[in-house]
């Protein structure tokens, strides 16, 4: 079967072809998904091919994500894929985390290490091939931050024109600047989220612009080869938990869906469980979960110092609660200052990490008192962003100044903050004596 676009929503099933300039279906509105039958190798070959591919010199072989494109096969050609040399991000050891959580051992998959520092470049790339594919010249999204310094990246890359919308004074510094450098024409508006995504998809048709918000069913392709990967980093023995930030929840499906295809193409043997994370101030789906029935009732003013999972009304809400069944998965919330202690635990292991990503640790933390992580459990967390994505937070927190969105003072256990000395060899020979 040669790949189409599925309506995720069992009840209309409708499907249409993979070349359709469609986001969302046409029919019911529902979700789409890229259906296509599992590939025709295996598995022992593909994971053959896969671990020989690391060794050529092509960048799409060496690419995190393209490596695998037997899991994704929606191009009838590769040879106009752009990469930047996503994915290939390490599988870090950390004890100290581990130890802080209450686990006997304790492992991250560190998406920060993709080239615009977050786990959206995973799915850019499919996004931006797709977009080249349709023959569009022209890509949008809207987005509070890490979607547009990728978005802005690959299209750049690959010789389109971006525009990236950013609701105003709601972002990270660091990603408004990666969108600015990138050359991605950037509009602040003065709306909210849905208000914004409104106005650009009139102007997408208006304008023939091809939008990659998180939706965007190729994003979600791309993203699975996170969990593909970190299987191949553990020689295709799955953990018992993989725990990751739950913002528009794509990242979610993504993970569900890569686990489903893995199995049954006999490559896993059995499914972790999927913890999802969220930010007490933007927990819609925790909500949801938690009341048993759906639909996702939207959190109108979504708080938190994370930005990156300040979502009030995840899109992706009906994919992630499918793979949260199917794994046997569930959701928690964290508190603000349990996401920056994590966050600066994962700092003082030498890793680091952006604040949503913190939410995994503070969450495990917190699963683990509750007991329904065991210290023994086989653990990974997936750290979604760079450390320096979000420098403000930082200088915050190590100084003593970070504040809840309400204004609360944030206490700051592993505070470093920088001291003034005077020029003098002996003052600070006897300051660091103690
Ligand atoms: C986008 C993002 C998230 C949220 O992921 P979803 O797929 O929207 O749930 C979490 N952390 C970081 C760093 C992100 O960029
Ligand atoms: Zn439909």
């Amino acid at each position: 079967m040669p790949a189409e676009l599925a309506c995720f929503q069992a009840a209309c099933g409708a499907r249409f072809p993979i070349t359709e300039v469609i986001y969302t279906c046409p029919r019911c509105g529902g979700l789409l998904e890229v259906a296509y039958s599992g590939p025709s190798m295996p598995a022992s070959t593909l994971r053959q091919l896969w671990r020989s591919r690391r060794l050529n010199e092509s960048l799409l072989d060496r690419s995190g994500v393209w490596r695998y494109r037997e899991m994704l096969p929606f191009l009838d050609d590769y040879s106009t894929v752009v990469s930047l040399g996503e994915g290939n991000t390490p599988l870090l050891e950390a004890p100290g985390a581990a130890r802080w959580a209450g686990l006997d051992r304790l492992a991250f998959k560190h998406q920060g290490f993709n080239p615009s520092g977050s786990f959206k470049d995973n799915g850019m790339t499919c996004g931006v091939a797709q977009a080249l594919r349709l023959g569009m010249r022209r890509v949008a999204c809207v987005s509070t931050g890490n979607t547009s310094a990728s978005m802005a990246a690959y299209a750049a890359a690959a010789g389109l024109e971006a525009f990236v919308f950013v609701p105003q004074g709601n972002i990270a510094f660091g990603k408004l600047a990666q969108a600015l450098e990138y050359g991605a024409r950037t509009f602040q508006v003065e709306a909210n989220f849905d208000q914004i995504l409104a106005l650009v998809r009139t102007l997408a048709d208006r304008l023939g612009i091809y939008l990659l918000n998180s939706v965007n069913p190729f994003r979600i392709e791309g993203q699975k080869t996170i969990v593909i990967e970190m299987m191949e980093q553990r020689d295709w023995n799955p953990p018992e938990w993989i725990v990751l930030p739950g913002g528009n929840l794509g990242n979610a499906a993504a993970f569900g869906k890569a686990l489903r295809e893995l199995l049954a193409a006999g490559l896993i043997s059995r499914l972790p469980r999927l913890a999802i994370i969220q930010a007490e101030g933007a927990a819609p789906f925790y909500n949801l979960v938690r009341r048993g029935h759906g639909p996702l009732e939207p959190v109108s003013n979504p708080e938190t110092l994370a930005t990156a999972i300040r979502i009030g009304d995840p899109v992706s809400w009906p994919k992630a609660l499918h793979e949260l069944r199917a794994t046997n998965g569930l959701v928690e919330t964290v508190s603000e200052a349990e996401i920056a202690t994590a966050k600066a635990v994962i700092g003082r292991c030498g890793i680091g990490c952006e604040p949503a990503s913190a939410t995994t640790l503070a969450g495990i933390r917190k699963l683990r008192a509750a007991g329904i992580i065991g210290a023994s459990d086989d653990v990974v967390a997936v750290l979604t962003g760079h450390l320096l994505k979000d420098p403000d937070y930082i200088y915050r927190y190590h100084t003593g100044s970070l504040c809840t969105p309400s204004g609360q003072a944030i206490q700051t256990v592993y505070a470093n903050k920088p001291v003034a000395v005077p020029c003098d060899a002996d003052r600070i020979a006897a300051l660091i004596a103690g």
